[in-house]
């Protein structure tokens, strides 16, 4: 596996972050550099690429040489090889439908997307200074979807933002119950210094924080384990990564990972694998081959 850096730093001033101050404004590498860098990995024998930025949608904006994130997808996924790209990490506000469009032309794209929301209500979407709405971020999910019916989505939730009320936070599970994500990040607002929510008002109580985190946590993991359920009888590629004890491990396209015995020479090869059960973390798996 290979993470590549397209882009440092982040515009975006998010009311709870702290990156723009620390890493500056964005500035992306020039994709003929990134893509020799890539080429130089493929020929290496790296299967599992990943490219990175706070906010990979804008790449290239300011490079002024009309060349945005998709396009540079299409053009990695064009060479030649055996291996998967992914990508970390998308602001909704700029992920744009030639993007998801890209990601379903290419099989080298893994069908994968992470698409931090952050939060459920509209309120609080502004007090993060997000730039979106829910429902813009959903018009962005069903339209991923009705492209690519078996995309896998995950995304980032903060619980406790200051001010969110116990209806507002009602909000967030009921996006999370709609979109149905295969695995979220769950985070408690916490605040960090030199950032405009350092300073809002912030009267729950950190029990009720607690309370709402378990919650938000009890209905995703009930989903991801209904999700898991469904991969139980099919048969899918998978990149063996490494090992766990004295089993495998391997990852989906989707990036779900998987448990399954085998030979040691296997690591680092994509084969398929029946899945044969799972846990509401992992699925649990065995060679097809
Ligand atoms: Fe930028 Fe992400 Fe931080 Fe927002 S949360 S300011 S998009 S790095």
């Amino acid at each position: 596996k290979a993470w590549v850096s397209i882009m440092y730093g982040c515009n975006n001033f998010c009311s709870y972050c702290i990156v723009p101050y620390v890493r500056g404004r964005e500035r992306s590498r020039r994709p003929e550099e990134i893509l020799e860098e890539v080429k130089g990995l493929i020929a290496a024998g790296y299967k599992d690429i990943t490219l990175l930025g706070q906010n990979v949608n804008s790449y290239g904006k300011d490079l002024g040489l009309g060349v945005d994130f998709a396009d540079l997808m299409a053009s990695i996924a064009e060479l030649p090889g055996e291996f998967w790209l992914r990508f970390m990490t998308s602001h909704p506000k700029d992920a744009s439908k030639k993007l998801f469009d890209t990601i379903a032309r290419y099989p080298k794209i893994a069908k994968q997307f992470h698409l931090p929301f952050q939060s459920g209500n509209d309120r609080v979407l502004k007090a993060m200074n997000r730039h979106y709405d829910s429902a813009q971020y959903l018009e962005l999910v069903h339209y991923g979807r009705a492209r690519m019916p078996d995309l896998v989505l995950t995304s980032d939730v903060i619980v406790g933002f200051p001010g969110e009320t116990e209806e507002e936070f009602e909000d967030t599970i009921k996006l999370i119950e709609h979109v149905r994500y295969d695995a979220l990040f769950t985070f408690i607002f916490s605040p960090r210094g030199g950032t405009p929510a350092a300073k809002m008002e912030d009267p729950t109580p950190k029990e009720e924080k607690n309370r709402r985190f378990d919650r938000l946590c009890e209905v995703q993991n009930r989903i991801s384990l209904e999700i898991h359920q469904n991969y139980i009888g099919k048969t899918m590629l998978v990149l063996v990564d490494g090992k766990d004890g004295d089993q495998l491990t391997a990852r989906t396209e989707g990036g779900r990972l998987v448990r399954m015995y085998g030979d040691d020479a296997l690591i680092g090869q994509f084969v398929h694998a029946k899945i044969t059960g799972c846990t509401t973390w992992s699925l649990v798996g065995e060679l097809a081959e």
